[in-house]
C-alpha cells in the first residue's frame, strides 16, 4: 500500500481526509471507516511516527469495537504527525487547527487517544463543539480517572472465569502494565476477591504470591515510582510477567507482547486483552489449542468508548459504569459461548458478530 492509497472492503473506509496546513504546521489524517450505526467515534492519536495504514487499522478496530458494544456509532480514527511532548502552547495551536479541519466532517466525533487528553478535547469543544472525552469541568466523564476500561476488563474476567469453572475468590492475577487500564483492572479484581500476584511496568516485574498491595502500588505509581520500588515481593525484568504463575493474565501495555516465541511461557487459563492487539495471530492460535480462554481486545477493552459515547449523549458517570457492566458481560458471554459451541477462536467469532451488526445497519441505510 503506498503512502497515500488505502485498501477498501465491503465495510469501508467511508471517507479519508488528508490535512496539510502551513501555519501552524499541521499534517494529519482522518479515516472514517463506517457510519452505518451512527457518526464515527474514535480517538486522535498524536505521535511523530503514525501512518495512514495505522490510522486505517485503528479506524476499523473502532468500527468493530463500537458495533460489538452496541453503540449508535460507527468507527473512525485520526492521527496527527507530531511529538505530543511539544510545548503546550504549540500543541494547543495544532489541535485547534486540526479541529478547524474536521469542523465540516459531521460524521466524525473525536475522542482522546495516545498523545491527546481531556485538555485537548476541551480545545476541540471550544472550536467546533462536537467531541467526546471532555474534562469533568466541561461535563465530561474522565475515563481514566473512573477506570472505565479497567472495570470492563474485570467484568470480562468474571465471565471468562465462570466459563472456565474458576472462582474469582482467590484467583491469581498477573497484570502487564500498571497504567490507566492495568491499575483499575487490578483494583476491580481485588474487589471481587482475586489476588494480584504479579504486576509489571516498563522497568520491571513485581511478583508476590501472597498478593500485592494494590492501593499502595497505585500510590507509589502516582508519585512517579515503579513496581520495582515496592517494599515487598520479588523483582525481575519486564518480560518476567509473561511466565508469572497465575490463573488470569491481563496485558495492559504494548502491542504484540505475546508472540510465537513466548506464548508457551503463559501459565494462565484466561487472558483478558486490556491493551490493543497485545497478541499476534499465531500466539492467539496457540492459546486456543492449549485451551486458554482469550477475550479479544475490542470486546474486553470497550469500557472507555462506552463511557465516551455515554458522555456524548448526555449520560452520567453512573449510567456509563452501569452500561459497561451490562454490555461487557453480555458481549463476552455471547462471544465465549459461541466460540465454545463452534470450536472457534473467540476473536474470529467476535469479528463475525460485530461485522454482522454493521452489515445489518448498512442494509437499513439508503446509501448501502
Ligand atoms: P498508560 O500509558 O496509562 O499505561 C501503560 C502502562 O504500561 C504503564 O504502566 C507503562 O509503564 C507500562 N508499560 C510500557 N511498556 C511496558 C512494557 N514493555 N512492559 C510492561 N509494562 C509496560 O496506558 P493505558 O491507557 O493504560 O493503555 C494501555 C493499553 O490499553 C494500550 O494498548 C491502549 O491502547 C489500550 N487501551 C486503553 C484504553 C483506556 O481507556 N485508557 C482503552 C482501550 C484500550
Amino acid at each position: 500500500m503506498s503512502e497515500m492509497s488505502i485498501e477498501t472492503d465491503e465495510l469501508g473506509p467511508h471517507k479519508v481526509l488528508h490535512v496539510f496546513r502551513s501555519r501552524p504546521a499541521l499534517r494529519a489524517i482522518v479515516v472514517i471507516d463506517n457510519v452505518a450505526c451512527g457518526p464515527a467515534l474514535g480517538g486522535i492519536r498524536m505521535a511523530p511516527d503514525v501512518s495512514l495504514g495505522e490510522c486505517r487499522r485503528l479506524a476499523r478496530a473502532m468500527t468493530l469495537k463500537n458495533a460489538a458494544a452496541g453503540l449508535a456509532h460507527g468507527g473512525g480514527k485520526s492521527v496527527i504527525f507530531a511529538d505530543p511532548t511539544m510545548p503546550v502552547a504549540e500543541k494547543e495551536a495544532i489541535v485547534r487547527a486540526f479541529a478547524g479541519a474536521i469542523a465540516a466532517l459531521e460524521e466524525y466525533v473525536a475522542g482522546p487517544d495516545m498523545g491527546t487528553d481531556e485538555r485537548a478535547m476541551a480545545w476541540i469543544a471550544d472550536e467546533i463543539g462536537r467531541v467526546a472525552g471532555l474534562p469533568r469541568e466541561l461535563g465530561g466523564i474522565p475515563l481514566d480517572e473512573i477506570g472505565a476500561t479497567g472495570l470492563g476488563c474485570a467484568v470480562a474476567a468474571e465471565v471468562a472465569a465462570e466459563m472456565q469453572g474458576l472462582s474469582l475468590k482467590g484467583a491469581r492475577v498477573a497484570i502487564q502494565g500498571f497504567g490507566a487500564v492495568g491499575r483499575h483492572a487490578a483494583r476491580q479484581l481485588v474487589r471481587r476477591g482475586a489476588i494480584v500476584v504479579a504486576a509489571s511496568d516498563s522497568r520491571g516485574t513485581l511478583l508476590d504470591a501472597d498478593g500485592i498491595d494494590i492501593e499502595g502500588l497505585m500510590q507509589l505509581k502516582k508519585e512517579g515510582g515503579s513496581v520495582l520500588d515496592c517494599g515487598r515481593g520479588r523483582k525481575a525484568g519486564p518480560d518476567a510477567i509473561v511466565g508469572a504463575d497465575c490463573d488470569i493474565w491481563i496485558p495492559a501495555a504494548r502491542p504484540d507482547v505475546i508472540n510465537e516465541a513466548n506464548v508457551g511461557d503463559l501459565k494462565a487459563r484466561i487472558v483478558i486483552q486490556g491493551a490493543n492487539i497485545p497478541a499476534t495471530a499465531g500466539a492467539e492460535a496457540q492459546m486456543h489449542v492449549r485451551g486458554i480462554l482469550n477475550v479479544p481486545d475490542f470486546v474486553a477493552n470497550a469500557g472507555g468508548v462506552i463511557a465516551a459515547a455515554t458522555e456524548y449523549h448526555g449520560g452520567t458517570e453512573e449510567a456509563a459504569l452501569d452500561i459497561i457492566r451490562t454490555r461487557i458481560r453480555q458481549n463476552v458471554s455471547e462471544v465465549l459461548e459461541r466460540a465454545r459451541r463452534d470450536k472457534r477462536e473467540p476473536r474470529a467469532v467476535a469479528v463475525d458478530m460485530a461485522s454482522e451488526r454493521v452489515r445489518r445497519a448498512m442494509a437499513l441505510r439508503r446509501w448501502a
